[in-house]
């Protein structure tokens, strides 16, 4: 009977954040039983066990169910959830974008807005495309174009087209031209202070005065090389009263002699990114554009202003809740500085949330797509931090990767009277091919552990036998679960003292954390993701291993 409370006590503890509920425990039992019962005795057992089981740690708890009744586990499926359907979508015509800038590595943010946007070209029949913002040529590296290419591959995004804006360079020079010609642009020679302060008063410059011919002249020149870096822009003619600073007059076309990566010295004037995110969105004819809410009005109106003076097509915008990653520096400059200074390793640091740090660490695909329909369904900010990440994470690795022992600052303990047994554990619950351990009468259990153990208490080494402490030593008292079941304390994960594998694995702090391993982790291949027992999820990388989470 206590067996039976026990049981249920468990399982509603681990269903409910480490905390059974009586009542519910009760009416567990009570349907469990057949034929006349005890309720006011039943009751004060349940009670008792119950007040028991809640004091346990959620993992003991976890732990001593998975031995014990392991058909009471929950195996959730999960559901799958859609993002929010879009506004004027019809299937087959909507065509979105991912535009990056190759200017630095992507991170957590960056990949769910590019898969808010693959997802929802995919859920319309629709397509998709990869456009590299590259027209900042200082900036714009092939390094980072590589990268980028390769974390949307991980992230399973298949664009059907892969666009360059720079490639576009000629044709945003034409349509400048015709703003000219239209005098809806000027060629602007006045200093960035000046300009400031007029732009700030709300007063033209003298610039703005001038004819139509003379700007189409200084235009070309610009196009020639003929001025400096600095000397000259082009402005377009804005509203110099407006209340959005933005539409005083900006610049949407500066000089620049720096080197492209892919066009060398082709170009010198280059547009700024209203100008070119306007352009591209329009001549490529995408349809809808997902954003995250904090794009800001400002640029949008002016973005809206470019279409509109050119006559390209407006997109329908579907803005989706600021998202913050919690914990972790996402600004690239100052990631780089990091780099450079050595207190990170590097783009994949540990530390990091960049796709390149997420993806070394073992967070799937898919987690980044449950993220994202989380975001995109969401209109309030959402905060994303380590546990959001690892909750999807461990629902994805749980059911596939290997169970193994491993300790980490283990301590030894000698059993007195322990037989010498090869013991058989399955490589994963619910798989049949198992692991062999040979267990002799040495073993290294955790310090904690070693530390907490009390007194005559009996505790089992998981699947292999029960000890007790007795007169400061310690001594073998059986082999059966049974026992254990009734009077247990924990049940401690342990490595053979004899067999077994020095492991070092890298912790999300960047400190190397040692210890030992079951022998046969020996045989984990670098890139797989195993589950060290009570420990965590960690993947194996060239001769160490990286903690996933827990
Ligand atoms: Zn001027």
């Amino acid at each position: 009977m206590k067996d039976d409370i026990l049981k249920f006590a468990l399982q509603n503890a681990v269903q409910f954040k480490g905390k059974a509920n009586e009542k519910a425990v009760l009416g567990k039992v009570l349907s469990s039983l057949k034929g006349k019962k005890d309720i006011k005795k039943l009751s004060a057992e349940v009670s008792k066990i119950v007040a028991e089981v809640n004091r346990m740690k959620p993992e003991d708890q976890f732990e001593k169910l998975r031995e014990t009744s392991p058909e009471l586990l929950e195996k959730k499926k999960a559901e799958k959830r859609k993002l929010p359907p879009l506004k004027k979508a019809v299937k087959g015509k909507v065509i979105t974008r991912i535009p990056p800038e190759p200017s630095k590595y992507t991170h957590l943010g960056h990949a769910l807005s590019f898969l808010i946007n693959y997802m929802y070209a995919e859920e319309y029949e629709g397509k998709c495309l990869l456009r590299f913002e590259d027209t900042n040529p200082g900036a714009a590296k092939k390094e980072y174009v590589d990268a980028i290419t390769e974390d949307i591959e991980y992230l399973g995004i298949k664009p059907d087209k892969i666009l360059f804006a720079s490639d576009d360079v000629p044709k945003m020079h034409s349509l400048a031209e015709q703003l000219i010609k239209e005098g809806e642009a000027y060629v602007c020679f006045c200093d960035r202070e000046k300009m400031h302060d007029l732009r700030h008063k709300g007063l033209p410059c003298d610039c703005r005065e001038k004819e139509v011919a003379i700007n189409v002249e200084e235009w070309r020149n610009m196009l020639l090389g003929k001025y400096k870096e600095g000397e000259c822009v082009l402005r377009l003619r804005g509203d110099l009263e407006a209340e959005n600073q933005v539409m005083r007059d900006p610049v949407i076309f500066r000089i620049s002699y720096e080197e492209h990566f892919m066009h060398k010295k082709k170009f010198c004037v280059w547009p700024l990114y209203d100008f070119e995110n306007a352009v591209e969105d329009g001549i490529h004819k995408i349809t809808h554009i997902m954003r995250s809410i904090e794009f800001g009005e400002m640029r949008v109106e002016l973005q809206d202003c470019i279409k509109k003076l050119l006559k390209l097509p407006k997109q329908e915008v579907i803005q989706y809740g600021r998202f913050k990653v919690i914990g972790a520096e996402t600004q690239g400059r100052v990631i780089r500085e990091m780099i450079e200074k050595k207190e990170i390793s590097g783009w994949d640091d540990p530390r990091l949330v960049t796709i390149k740090a997420l993806k070394r660490r073992g967070i799937q695909p898919e987690t980044f797509k449950e993220l994202a329909v989380e975001v995109g369904l969401s209109t309030t900010p959402t905060n994303i931090d380590w546990s959001v990440i690892s909750a999807y994470n461990r629902k994805l690795l749980d059911p596939k990767s290997n169970r193994y022992f491993f300790i980490p600052e283990p301590k030894k303990i000698t059993v007195e009277g322990a037989p010498k047994r090869e013991v058989e554990i399955k490589l994963h619950p619910d798989k049949e091919e198992k692991r062999k351990i040979s267990a002799g009468s040495s073993f290294y259990i955790p310090a904690e552990d070693m530390q907490a153990m009390k007194e005559g208490s009996l505790y089992r080494l998981m699947d292999c036998m029960n000890i007790r402490k007795k007169g400061g030593k310690f001594v073998f008292d059986s082999l059966e679960v049974e026992k254990y079941r009734k009077e247990g304390k924990k049940i401690l994960q342990w490595v053979p003292a004899d067999e077994k594998v020095e492991v070092e694995v890298l912790m999300p702090d960047a400190k190397l954390l040692k210890g030992f391993a079951e022998k046969s982790a020996e045989k984990i291949k670098e890139g797989e993701i195993v589950q060290f027992v009570r420990f965590g999820f960690c993947r194996k990388e060239k001769d160490s291993f990286i903690y996933t989470h827990d």
